[in-house]
């Protein structure tokens, strides 16, 4: 705990914690030593975790990187989080995020914007942008985060570590902030894939507080295994061939590939003929979801409330409360999920996006008929600089495009470290196995 504080101390300009439990950390730290002497230690016992702050821990700050939470304590702790104390792990601060894990570059949070560790001029990827730098920095052992489009995995391809979105379900989303509910997903982020199986092993199954986690027994994932076999791997043509995907970073997954064939495996390119529909269909779906979601924070309940001079009847005191309290993105994605949901448009954009979502599934169903896994670049650029694609959120959304169609279709998938570009910048590679096959998606990430 020592060690990680000092580094938290001296990497102060990153930006990564947005609060940091010391105290408490040494006091966990101690009586975790004295279970370890009476051999009572759970399997974390000494390993020292940060949170994005999209994870509620009772009786500690919660904002989600909104002043609009200014000042909120969490009234209870997550599934998760309580799986994990549990299992004695150590929760030594609170992270910095994009608001409401809205973003691709961790630019978005009332906090101030989070810096890579590669390169303190570059993003480190969002919105789990101050979960993957501490790992990337050595801040903590491993981060919790969340992943709605590829908020685990991007700032994970971003920073060199290993990032995993689990299927839809299967980690309770009780206790975490909701930006989608029918999207979000709990996620570990970490140095190694073992890491990454344990902190899953432990966090997943089922929760009497969420009626969308899944009853499927847990597997042991530390302990999966490849099937004794050739194994048929698809990849995405468009991420090894497309003009919009950074030559290094095709020149990367290629090397991977032809590794993964020379070893024996079918390695077979597939073209995913709705790739230009998983944007639109994930934005028109996650604002429309955010857009309820989100209007429980009305300056009555939760955090900040106005009082300017403005505020002179209650409705005054919601929009003055809700326009200073939300950044810029917010309250753009508020707009646009709440315009799809109007009457007049409910059915052209709603009722629609919902159909093609449900025409990716089954095309993604279809890959996996004829394949054990889906292998993609994590994105198409390495980490962009800080500023560069604020101006523009279209292009900033492009950064997600590899990754929202495990989200949208509710699919595990993991991102580790594939070298790096000219620039020293980290490459990730995307690996997606069909729901519930987490244990194999991590035997073979481990290969990796
Ligand atoms: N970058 C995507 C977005 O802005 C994904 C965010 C996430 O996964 N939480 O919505």
């Amino acid at each position: 705990v020592d060690y990680y504080l000092a580094r938290i101390d001296e990497h102060r300009l990153l930006n990564v914690f947005t609060e940091v439990y010391a105290d408490e950390a040494r006091q966990q730290a101690e009586a975790i030593d004295q279970k370890r002497t009476e051999g009572t230690a759970g399997r974390l016992a000494g390993m020292v975790i940060g949170l994005k702050d999209v994870l509620s821990y009772a009786g500690h700050g919660l904002q989600a990187g909104s002043r609009i939470l200014d000042g909120f304590t969490a009234q209870f702790t997550a599934t998760a989080v309580q799986r994990l104390l549990a299992d004695d792990a150590i929760i030594i601060g609170r992270q910095n995020c994009d608001e409401f894990a809205m973003g691709s570059s961790n630019e978005n949070s009332a906090f101030g914007p989070v810096r890579n560790a590669a390169n303190p001029e570059r993003v480190p990827g969002g919105s789990s942008g101050g979960s993957a730098v501490a790992v990337q920095a050595g801040l903590c052992l491993a981060s919790i985060g969340s992943d709605t489009g590829g908020s685990v995995r991007q700032p994970a391809a971003f920073c060199g570590v290993v990032g995993l979105k689990p299927t839809y379900g299967r980690i309770s989303r009780y206790g975490l902030v909701a930006y989608a509910s029918s999207f979000d997903c709990i996620g570990p982020i970490t140095h190694t894939v073992d890491d990454a199986a344990l902190l899953l092993e432990i966090m997943a199954g089922p929760d009497d507080f969420d009626s969308t986690v899944s009853a499927k027994p847990v597997d042991t994932y530390t302990q999966a295994s490849l099937p004794d076999r050739p194994l048929r791997i698809a990849y995405l043509r468009d991420g090894v061939e497309s003009e919009g995907v950074a030559p290094e970073i095709r020149q990367a997954t290629r090397q991977r590939l032809d590794a993964l064939r020379e070893a024996g495996h079918t390695v077979e390119p597939v073209d995913f003929s709705l790739l230009s529909y998983l944007l639109p269909t994930y934005y028109i779906l996650t604002t429309a979801e955010a857009s309820s979601n989100l209007s429980r924070f009305d300056g009555v309940r939760y955090g900040y409330r106005s009082t300017g001079p403005a505020v002179t009847d209650l409705i005054s005191m919601y929009k003055k409360s809700r326009t200073e309290g939300f950044g810029t993105e917010v309250r753009r994605r508020i707009l646009l999920g709440t315009f799809a949901l109007s009457a007049s448009y409910y059915d052209a954009y709603y009722t629609k996006a919902q159909q093609v979502r449900r025409l990716i599934r089954q095309e993604t169903e279809q890959v996996f008929a004829r394949y054990d896994f889906l292998v993609s670049p994590t994105t198409p650029s390495t980490a962009f600089r800080l500023g560069e694609k604020t101006a523009d959120p279209l292009q900033m959304y492009l950064a997600d495009i590899f990754t929202v169609q495990a989200n949208v279709a509710g699919y595990p998938a993991i991102s580790v470290p594939n070298g790096t570009d000219a620039d020293g910048l980290p490459i990730g590679l995307q690996v997606m196995a069909p729901p519930f096959q987490e244990g194999l998606l991590l035997a073979l990430a481990k290969t990796l």
